[in-house]
């Protein structure tokens, strides 16, 4: 008979070798602590170092650890989306390999979580051992997406948080292919909470999102949750005609009114690029948006599944 976990673990990873081990052992350790039944569930995102190699060895020595294997890279979202669907628990921890956020704070979790709140999400009361580039982009990035966005997303929040069954249920039932897995929590509602953490550095191993992986990301969350970019392009053709139209004016006082001759070349082509780079750039965020309906469209699976090797099965 299997016995109902209380609380899942969900831990996405992606080439984390060299830190794997020691997240095992600090979240062991702290969810026995908790004194309640629990499962570790590993999503291993198709690491090509021996992340998986080696949390298959925890599924041989212990009951609660479970492996999702991808059959490739996927990407951080899908991962914890594979984890939030796999998981048994009564409250979802969600929380990163790379033992930045600290599984020490779990505790503090699920005590919010018994007084009644559905969603208790840890709020970054520092950071440290992040470039000055990281902090200020991500300070700059969640700050412009509150403005951007008509739904409450906390600042200062990744996706370490805790969050219950029903919250775990209603996001799973989304069927949205573009994935801003903290967008769509704060989305659902429920009750919601902040407990304070200081953000540690990695652990060991770099950092799994270079730049591009984060534009896609910033992207992703800006267009899941607003369409007031698509506005813009109003904005900005309806400021520019009515300057061109003030312009015209003056064109015209000088030619009827005054013997200035005008200025042609310079300015005509500087007008010119000017709204060509405008018109381009809207162009392009309009694209964002279609190849956006495109892959929903495609409905294409967020990931694939190659196996899961549950440690309750071969586990002693
Ligand atoms: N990750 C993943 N798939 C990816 C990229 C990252 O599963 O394609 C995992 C990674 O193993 C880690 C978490 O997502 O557990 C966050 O990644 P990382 O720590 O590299 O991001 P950062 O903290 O630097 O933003
Ligand atoms: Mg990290």
């Amino acid at each position: 008979m299997k016995k109902q976990p209380v609380y899942s673990v969900v831990i996405p990873a992606y080439n984390e070798q060299e830190v794997i081990t020691e997240t095992y052992n600090r979240l062991t350790n702290v969810m026995s602590g908790i004194g309640e039944p629990y499962e570790l569930v590993f999503v291993n995102d198709g690491s090509r170092d021996l992340t998986a190699q080696i949390i298959a060895d925890f599924c041989r020595s212990d009951k609660s650890v479970r492996l999702i294997n991808f059959s490739r890279n996927f990407g951080h979202m899908p991962a914890i989306s594979a984890g939030m669907e796999h998981a048994r628990g009564e409250a979802i921890f969600i929380i990163d390999a790379d033992l930045q956020d600290p599984p020490e704070v779990f505790p503090q979790m699920a005590a919010k979580w018994k007084e009644g709140y559905h969603v208790v999400y840890g709020k970054r009361a520092k950071r440290k051992g992040e470039s000055i580039f990281k902090r200020v982009t991500a300070k700059v990035f969640y700050r412009f997406l509150r403005s951007m966005t008509t739904v409450d997303l906390p600042a200062d929040t990744g996706e370490f948080r805790l969050i219950d069954r029903k919250v775990c249920d209603a996001v799973n039932k989304m069927p949205e292919k573009n994935r801003y897995i903290r967008g769509m929590v704060g989305w659902v509602g429920f009750k919601q909470i902040a407990v304070d953490y200081v953000r540690e550095e990695r652990f060991a191993g770099v950092t799994k999102y270079p730049l591009r992986k984060m534009m896609k990301f910033a992207m992703d969350a800006i267009t899941s949750f607003s369409y007031k970019p698509l506005k813009l392009a109003t904005m900005i053709g309806f400021i520019i005609s009515l300057l061109s139209f003030v312009y015209i004016i003056i064109a015209m006082y000088q030619r009827f009114f005054t013997d200035q001759t005008v200025e042609g070349w310079a300015s005509i082509i500087a007008a010119v690029l000017f709204t060509q780079g405008i018109v381009l750039m809207i162009l392009g965020l309009m694209g964002e948006y279609i190849g956006r309906i495109y892959t929903e469209i495609q409905n294409r699976p967020n990931y694939i599944v190659q196996e899961i090797i549950d440690g309750e099965s071969i586990g002693e």
